[in-house]
């Protein structure tokens, strides 16, 4: 029997905001334990929340981007629980009215295939804090410092059959709220993190199984194996005639499986109740139209656009777009040089290699626009050759004040195009090495790339290489 998975996800996403959520303490990741607390924070009796303008924007503008309509009338409600980083024993968020639904994205995966996923609803809620627990002992330490952060939950509907889904899925969210600045989308830092929802069905089945859940996963590797994982010990369990029972899993990435947490709690186990002390939101047609018309053109619209005016393939405009750093240098480079296929060329060739060989990353990127547009023209006018041009993009990579014009005149590296010096060159080489004249002419002609190679190299790789191929091949077509 063929066996299909379907997965559904929730993405919890930190807002960039400054301040917390109900109240004004800094919201910066890290920090001494419990310096970022008040007592609203802090979760003292008596204190009353203040609803953050800034996270209702951006939570507004999240809900606008993922296409989703908006509860123009929003409420919060206490989600009820006790855990030791949750001081108050409730956490704010929204269950009856959240403040969106009714989403759709439309991601590309890896292998480039255009799918869509509905986004069931978003809404507002605080994070909690955290326990460290100590490596000498059965003791932990409550740290509030995140207690209060602004969240987004996205919740999808049940989309997605196979990790790659997912990957594209969770990359398009990222990317989007990285262009849209309101999320620092950090998944190392726990900015961006997804709960996922799996169950298996036989292969044409129209009903859903029966899913667990895997809690906070943070990277996108550990989400794929925690996927492929989970899919293959429900199909086993169900093949061997047992069945999967609703549940919270945990995903322990280093020893590569999932454990049982605990059985799945539903909402009515938190006793959820409307928040008494924050009004309900009331939000204008107008502050929705305003934050619709500020909205910049997004990863996946650039991506169309790149494909469209520059001819670049699907999976090149993927990775110029991805990341909003990249983009920009693009962008600004291509606008100076009026030459984006040779920007691009360079950006997705030697750029991209020279990343990954000195881990670069698109945010430290430290290339001067001006500089590099100066040197996609001196390439295109001839002015220095490919060999020579790939030290110097490398130098431009390395160097934010590197001046090209100047390095290329203080080295006298200008492209040899003296076809006169060339061919006393070339045949300085000829005279010099007989032998290998007579190979070429006895039919060996590998020995041509030898020919070409010495004459390049007497002349420090400057030459016009089209010059060195017309000029040597009628030198050795004419030898005897
Ligand atoms: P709960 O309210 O218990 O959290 P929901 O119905 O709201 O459950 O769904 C939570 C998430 O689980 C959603 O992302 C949804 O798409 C997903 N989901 C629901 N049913 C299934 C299923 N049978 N298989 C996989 N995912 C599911
Ligand atoms: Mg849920
Ligand atoms: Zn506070």
């Amino acid at each position: 029997m063929t066996w299909e998975t379907v997965i559904g996800l929730e993405v919890h996403v930190e807002l960039a905001t400054k301040s917390k959520i109900f109240c004004g303490c800094s919201t910066e990741f890290g920090g001494a334990p419990n310096t970022h607390c008040c007592p609203v924070c802090a979760g003292m009796p008596g204190t009353l929340p203040v609803l953050n303008k800034k996270v209702l924007e951006y939570a507004l503008v999240a809900g606008i981007a993922l296409g989703c309509k908006i509860n123009r009338y929003n409420k919060f409600d206490r989600k009820n629980y006790f855990y030791p980083d949750l001081p108050k024993a409730y956490q704010i968020s929204q269950l009856y009215l959240p403040f969106a639904r009714d989403g759709r994205v439309e991601y590309v995966t890896r292998s480039g295939q255009k799918k869509v996923a509905r986004i069931r609803e978003i809404h507002m809620e605080e994070d909690a804090g955290k326990l460290i627990h100590s490596p000498y002992g059965d003791v932990s330490y409550p740290d509030f410092n995140r207690c209060g952060v602004p969240l987004i939950e996205i919740v999808s509907e049940p989309d997605f059959r196979d990790s790659e889904e997912v990957l594209g899925y969770l990359m398009w969210l990222k990317s989007t709220f990285e262009y849209l600045g309101i999320s620092d989308v950090r998944m190392e830092e726990g900015s961006m993190r997804a709960d996922i929802n799996l169950s298996v069905r036989p292969g044409g089945s129209d009903r859903f199984g029966v899913r667990t859940e895997m809690k906070n996963i943070n990277s996108f590797k550990a989400i794929e194996r925690a996927i492929i994982d989970e899919s293959k010990r429900q199909i086993e369990l169900l093949e061997a005639g047992g069945r999967v029972i609703q549940e919270t899993r945990k995903w322990d990435d280093n020893k590569g499986r999932s454990f049982s947490m605990r059985t799945k709690e539903n909402a009515q186990d938190y006793r959820y109740f409307p928040e008494p002390n924050i009004p309900p939101i009331l939000i204008s047609e107008e502050l929705l139209r305003t934050l619709a018309e500020r909205q910049p053109e997004l990863a996946h619209e650039k991506r169309e656009r790149y494909i469209r005016e520059y001819g670049l393939s699907d999976y090149d405009a993927g990775l110029l777009t991805e990341k909003k750093a990249l983009a920009e240098l693009f962008e600004r480079t291509a606008d100076l040089c009026s030459d984006p296929k040779e920007t691009a060329n360079w950006m997705l060739g030697d750029m991209m290699y020279l990343m990954n060989r000195d881990s670069v990353t698109a945010e430290e990127l430290n290339i001067d626009p001006a500089q590099f547009a100066d040197f996609v023209i001196a390439v295109r006018n001839g002015i220095i050759n490919r060999t020579v041009a790939k030290s110097v993009f490398e130098k431009i990579f390395a160097s934010h004040d590197f001046n090209v014009a100047k390095y290329i005149e203080e080295n006298n590296l200008r492209q040899i195009d003296d076809a006169g010096r060339i061919r006393r060159i070339a045949s300085e080489v000829i005279a010099e090495n007989p032998k290998t004249v007579a190979q070429y002419k006895s039919g060996k002609t590998k020995v041509f790339a030898f020919f070409i190679g010495q004459t390049m190299r007497r002349l420090q790789g400057k030459a016009n290489p089209s010059l060195v191929n017309e000029i040597v091949t009628e030198l050795l077509n004419h030898a005897d």
